[in-house]
């Protein structure tokens, strides 16, 4: 009989673990500063610091860990919806089956093409592809044939996208199976509340409404051919303390029985959404400065994952958030079917609104001052280094000698491809400066030699 790893009992004693001074702060941040992660016990503790000597150590030491992990690249990337149909009616999500309002698509293969050459010509090369759960009217056969279509995308510089993120309902093993043999990157699913009685509250009909069958989710994707998965939790259903402490048990969970932590844990804050009654009113809602900490803590306990951030937060949010350990973030996102080709009036169908609207551009320009490599780069994925070879690389953090590197080549091609001339000449100080960074002398000499080439016109090199 499958069951829950997750244990409720004790992550509510821990809700208000109390500290028991600044020392056990202090040693617990020093063991964090080591890359060895920390205990479930030991997150707690930080979540519950309530001063702010405690809080501005944690935020520096958040900081130093994605240093020495991941450097100082921003990994962009942009959301594609190919289908806003869905049978779920999950209480916070405009999708929603009862939300007679909206206006329901699903893309045809053409009309993906056009999203897709859309996102391309903003300098994308990631994108994460998502859908509603209508078997009907968007099957899983019909989400494989989009995958399909999106690789086979040019735009006019000849680029295409080089990583498929897909966010889609849970997954049955004979599925997995099918999905793996297409060259998906990170498969992704929120778990939106690790509490058990609040999910069954949230998800009232269809098929979600199964707790389990979410949950293990990721240990069918593992079982079944898929190397790197993304958990996440979706904040303001349930008090944010458990939440942060169940994705860390669900961490530990997916590194024991497997030894591949989760890829990514992404860590969404609900916003509004019409005919939403937990979006339109927030039951447990986050505040910033929690908010801050929840980031921190994750990035002291898993340090091997990357944190991601989407368009929900606002640009000011976004600004502080990456000083705390975020490595991921989304980019002139539209949530709509149709969004990126859609004339911006006639837009009314997205799944929530968004807080950051700049364009990848703009959002490009304020990461380059921000003194942040904004990085397109897919080279992992396309090494091979996944699943257990990537955590054995960025455990001890060494996978930031190819972050580094291929942060500045995709960069360039960027700068060469795609962008305005300010922030062209603010990038090549950026790559300029950012070379000097590169503590390997060989490694820092085909960077070069590999700058020069795209200068030529050469594309897609990777480390
Ligand atoms: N339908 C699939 C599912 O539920 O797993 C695919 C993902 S759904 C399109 C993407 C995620 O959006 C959900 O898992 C949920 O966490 C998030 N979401 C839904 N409503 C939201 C809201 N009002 N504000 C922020 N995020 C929301
Ligand atoms: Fe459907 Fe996903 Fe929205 Fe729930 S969160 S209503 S399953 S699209």
């Amino acid at each position: 009989m499958e069951h829950s790893f997750i244990d409720e009992e004790r992550l509510q004693s821990l809700l208000d673990k109390k500290v028991t001074g600044s020392t056990e702060v202090k040693e617990i941040l020093a063991k964090a500063e080591t890359l060895v992660g920390l205990s479930v016990e030991e997150a707690a503790v930080l979540l519950n610091i309530d001063n702010e000597e405690d809080k501005n150590l944690l935020f520096e030491t958040a900081l130093k860990v994605k240093q020495k992990i991941y450097g100082n690249r921003m990994v962009l990337f942009a959301p594609l919806y190919v289908s806003n149909y869905c049978s779920n009616n999950c209480l916070y999500c405009g999708f929603r089956m009862d939300n007679k309002e909206m206006e329901r698509r699903c893309l045809t293969i053409d009309e993906v093409k056009d999203e897709v050459r859309l996102i391309l010509e903003q300098g994308h090369k990631r994108i994460l592809m998502l859908m509603g759960e209508h078997p009907a009217r968007s099957s899983f056969d019909y989400f494989l044939e989009t995958i399909d279509a999106a690789y086979s995308v040019r735009d006019s510089k000849g680029s295409s996208i080089r990583r498929i993120n897909v966010e889609i309902a849970p997954l049955s093993p004979e599925e997995f199976k099918k999905i793996a043999t297409k060259k998906i990157g990170t498969y992704t699913v929120f778990q939106e509340t690790y509490h058990r009685a609040t999910y069954d509250k949230m998800h009232p009909s269809g098929k979600k409404k199964d707790f389990l069958w979410r949950l293990l989710v990721m240990d069918r994707a593992l079982e079944n051919g898929l190397h790197d998965v993304g958990i996440g939790a979706l904040f303001g259903l349930y008090n944010w303390k458990f939440e942060t402490l169940a994705l860390l048990q669900h961490a530990e969970h997916l590194m024991s029985k497997y030894s591949i932590g989760p890829h990514t844990i992404s860590i969404p804050r609900i916003e509004y959404a019409k005919n939403a009654p937990c979006a339109e009113n927030v039951p447990h809602p986050v505040s910033d400065d929690d908010f801050m900490k929840i980031v921190a803590v994750l990035r002291c306990s898993v340090p091997y994952t990357g944190i991601i951030l989407s368009t929900r937060e606002s640009p000011q949010m976004r600004d502080k958030l990456i000083d705390l350990g975020v490595s991921q973030m989304s980019a002139g996102s539209r949530t709509d079917p149709g969004g990126y080709s859609a004339d911006d009036s006639a837009r009314d169908h997205g799944q929530f609104s968004l807080n950051d609207t700049r364009s990848t551009g703009e959002v490009i320009k304020s990461i380059i001052k921000h003194g942040y490599i904004p990085s397109f780069c897919t080279g992992c994925y396309r090494r091979g280094r996944v699943g257990k070879d990537f955590m054995d690389m960025a455990k001890p953090g060494l996978i930031k000698l190819h972050c580094q590197p291929n942060a500045l080549l995709t960069l360039k091609e960027y700068l060469v491809d795609y962008a305005d001339e300010e922030t062209r000449k603010l990038g090549e100080a950026l790559i300029e400066k950012e070379l000097q960074e590169i503590p390997d002398e060989a490694r820092k000499d085909a960077t070069v030699k590999n700058l020069e080439k795209i200068e030529k016109g050469e594309r897609d090199i990777y480390f």
